[in-house]
């Protein structure tokens, strides 16, 4: 039986690419009589909109995709995060960071390879010094080295291709936490998919840099382990990327001009697109 998950970032309006990872979660969960979870990753106060969090029911709905409840909002899950912080800390594998906004502020906002944004390391060797760390804003990161000195590096599970193994540079020293938001993306997605027994974690093939590092803390944390698809993702024909700020394929639109949403759904379940857009890799 598959739990899976589809976890948007109310960020902007959801588009066909959205769509085609929910349909095939949604039919994955389906067809082996399981579960299909819905999770709000509204963890950026600055660009997370409630606007954008009802227009992703809507789409939903539309779509004909039913999800199970309660959906998990990740920002009313502050203790669970706090918890599996503690965790790490005591593990020894985290420290206090205060570098810059903006490479933190792009870990929280922009999942998509924030694994291989490599951290210099600038104050992994800062003693823990609690008054500095009282007066000044500062994020947690992961010491990186020390916690694959733990675990040794981890693989991960494809649906249908095999065992992947991750290779050293894999792995940043990832922000988990900041003071103005209870964690940051990897944590948080670790910490859910373990809350709701998701047991397929399906996303775009942009998103596997970030399972390494997931998978890690995975280890770390003791959470078990679910199969990955990362499929492939929707382009204009002519292979551009569809971005958050290109209106014409966000579902919104589409509904507006009456399509079918059930049928769509069910068409890019089996792979099947709307004419003017292909699969491809990134
Ligand atoms: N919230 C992420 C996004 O919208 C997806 C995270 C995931 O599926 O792991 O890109």
């Amino acid at each position: 039986m598959i739990v899976s998950r589809f976890a948007p970032s109310p960020t902007g309006s959801l588009h066909l690419g959205h769509a085609y990872s929910a349909a095939i979660g949604h039919a994955r969960a389906q067809s082996s009589g399981g579960v299909f979870r819905l999770r709000i990753e509204d963890l950026d106060p600055t660009r997370s909109r409630a606007e954008f969090v009802e227009g992703i029911y809507e789409d939903l709905r539309w779509l004909g995709l039913h999800w199970a409840e309660p959906v998990l909002v990740q920002s009313q899950r502050t203790a669970a995060y706090a918890a599996a912080l503690e965790q790490l800390r005591a593990l020894g594998l985290v420290y206090a960071c205060f570098c810059t906004r903006s490479d933190i502020t792009a870990a929280l906002a922009a999942p998509h390879g924030a694994a291989n944004a490599q951290y210099p390391g600038t104050c992994r060797q800062l003693p823990d010094d609690l008054e500095r760390r009282a007066a000044q804003p500062h994020s947690w990161r992961l010491d990186a080295a020390r916690a694959i000195e733990r675990t040794g590096l981890p693989s991960w599970r494809e649906e249908g291709g095999g065992t992947f193994e991750s290779g050293r540079d894999d792995f940043d020293d990832a922000i988990l936490a900041r003071k103005d938001a209870p964690a940051a993306y990897h944590l948080a997605c670790v910490v859910d998919d373990a809350a709701t027994g998701v047991t397929l974690v399906v996303r775009g093939a942009d998103l596997r840099p970030s399972t390494p590092i997931q998978r890690l803390l995975q280890l770390l944390l003791g959470l078990p382990e679910p199969t990955y698809l990362h499929h492939e993702l929707v382009t204009h024909e002519n292979g551009r990327r569809l971005a958050k700020r290109d209106q014409a394929p966000t579902l919104a639109a589409m509904r507006e001009r009456g399509v079918d949403g059930v049928g769509l759904a069910k068409d890019l379940a089996t792979g099947l697109l709307p004419s003017g857009f292909r699969l491809g890799n990134p």
